[in-house]
């Protein structure tokens, strides 16, 4: 097969920064020396990639100031001088596509071939769309106000998506931001900062500072940040809820999901299978809309398994770095103890486990794709969200139980009906509570497209007119006074 994708501009970059980052902080790196650190791996091997600065008070401190220093002027900008710095940042994603998809495959252990063909050119059309936004703000949303400074907050799946669907409407709309990536996955976000340096950014419109949940913690309770657009786990949203409550601060969550996969009698059957494949074997299911329960009519699924099971034997997991992996690393070991526990614990209650014949790579840390058979409706494996290649199955006898099937969790995030019969599919699809449901596809994505949850799997919309309506506030039209008349 092709050679393994190259490494080296990433090493060098890397090597550039003395493997040791500061925060980016009003257009500078923070100074790296003294303070708290922690390290970032690559987990498809171990090694060490990078040391990076554990932001505490005075980082958030700092970076929010600064924010704020710069949001007036970054308002002023109007929304065509805004375009103008949203279209740089969209080449300068596309000019740096190779290095940036080669570091989020490094620090979060996804195949090159996502991160290349998928991942970046996302981030790259986010900008673009929002530089439209940009430009028809004053039209499109008059006598709308940018709410100021934006806290962010992002998950480790998608490292440079997230922070593109974060940073790219907020900007778009006049506010200034201070984004918190993830701790497992650093790289990209600190990559992007000197993007941001290298567009004639102002200083102090994108601020990058790196941290764990602490971190996260800090810029929640933050008095001066105005709203917290967080992506993450229904377990963190929650609490973060909890501490926003009363603080007047504008808050999003996108949090977890157990999204059905719906297979009627007369679906197409290959095409399914490799719906199903996308659906959960995509970023080693590491995916919030991720399709982790699958939903079989009970006319085809034994066949159906079967040729799904054909097609588990071929895929392929292993180095993410090589161009024919289908399945790379878990994210981190914590991470896989979690799948690992789950799964057990799904077992335990009856779940029949089947994996592929081939086994994993011996070091680095993987999970096999997986299936659990004879799962029933209120088993873990039928409610909790894995966050991990593994599949649920289950069967259904008519579309009216598999309605009340997909529904059956505490999320609402996605769903996909796959049918010949596009009346039943239409008539299937409004009836699924999720923010998204696709026919006989899934795991669309458009940045025109606002994308969120129902229920536990959070409030807000990312993406599309919706979606710049999270960053913006309406403000009364000042009206001339009326005369009073005697
Ligand atoms: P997580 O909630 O553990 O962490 C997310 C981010 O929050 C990280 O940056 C983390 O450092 C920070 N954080 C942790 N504790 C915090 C606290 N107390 N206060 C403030 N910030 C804190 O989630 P994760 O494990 O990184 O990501 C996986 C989860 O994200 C899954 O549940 C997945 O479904 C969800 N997700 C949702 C979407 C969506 O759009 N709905 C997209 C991707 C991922």
């Amino acid at each position: 097969g092709p050679a393994p994708e190259d490494r080296g501009p990433a090493d060098t970059w890397l090597e550039s920064h003395k493997r040791t980052f500061g925060h980016f902080i009003d257009g500078k790196w923070s100074a790296v020396k003294g303070g708290a650190h922690f390290e970032t791996c690559n987990p498809a091997t171990g090694e060490v990639l990078a040391s990076i600065a554990q932001g505490g008070d005075k980082a958030v401190g700092d970076a929010v100031r600064a924010a704020r220093r710069a949001q007036p002027g970054w308002a002023a900008l109007g929304g065509a001088g805004r375009a103008r710095h949203l279209y740089a940042l969209a080449r300068l994603v596309q000019k740096h596509a190779r290095i940036l998809a080669v570091l989020e495959t490094l620090d979060n252990g996804k195949p090159i071939r996502e991160s290349r063909d998928i991942d970046v050119p996302l981030v790259a059309r986010h900008f673009y769309h929002h530089a439209g936004w940009a430009q028809l703000i004053e039209d499109e949303f008059p006598a709308h106000r940018p709410l100021g400074v934006i806290g962010q907050i992002v998950p480790w799946n998608f490292p440079l998506l997230m922070l593109a669907w974060k940073i790219a409407p907020a900007l778009a709309a006049g506010n200034t931001v201070v984004l918190k990536p993830a701790e497992y996955t650093p790289l990209t976000a600190l990559r992007f900062a000197e993007i941001c340096a290298e567009a004639g950014l102002p200083a102090g419109v994108v601020n990058i500072v790196t941290g764990d949940g602490r971190t996260g913690a800090l810029l929640v309770e933050n008095e001066a940040v105005d709203k917290i657009a967080f992506t993450g786990s229904t377990e963190v949203g929650r609490i973060i809820r909890q501490k926003t409550a009363g603080s007047g601060k504008k808050l999003s969550l996108e949090l977890g999901g157990k999204s059905p996969f719906i297979v009627f009698d007369d679906a197409d059957l290959d095409s399914a299978v490799e719906g199903v494949v996308d659906a959960i074997w995509f970023n080693q299911g590491q995916v919030c809309c991720a399709g982790s329960r699958l939903l079989i009519q009970e006319g085809v699924a034994a066949r159906f398994t079967e040729k799904l099971k054909a097609r588990m034997e071929t895929l392929r997991v292993g180095d993410p770095l090589d161009k024919c992996t289908d399945i790379g690393a878990i994210v981190d070991a914590r991470q896989l103890d979690g799948i690992n526990e789950i799964v057990g614990r799904s077992v335990a209650q009856g779940a029949r486990l089947w994996q592929p014949a081939a086994p994993c790579p011996s070091t680095g840390i993987f999970y096999p794709p997986t299936l659990l058979e004879d799962v029933t409706t209120s088993s873990i494996a039928a409610q909790e969200e894995i966050f991990g290649p593994v599949l649920a199955v289950m069967t259904f006898r008519t579309p009216e139980e598999a309605v009340a099937l997909a529904n059956n969790t505490r999320y609402g995030l996605a769903a996909s009906v796959w049918s010949e019969n596009i009346n039943l599919a239409l008539g299937v699809a409004p009836a699924i509570k999720a923010g998204s449901v696709w026919i006989n596809s899934t795991n669309m994505f458009d940045a025109a497209v606002g994308f969120g949850g129902y229920r536990q799997s959070g409030f807000g919309r990312e993406g599309g007119r919706e979606g710049m309506a999270e960053y913006l506030r309406p403000e009364p039209i000042p009206s001339a006074p009326k005369a009073v008349r005697a």
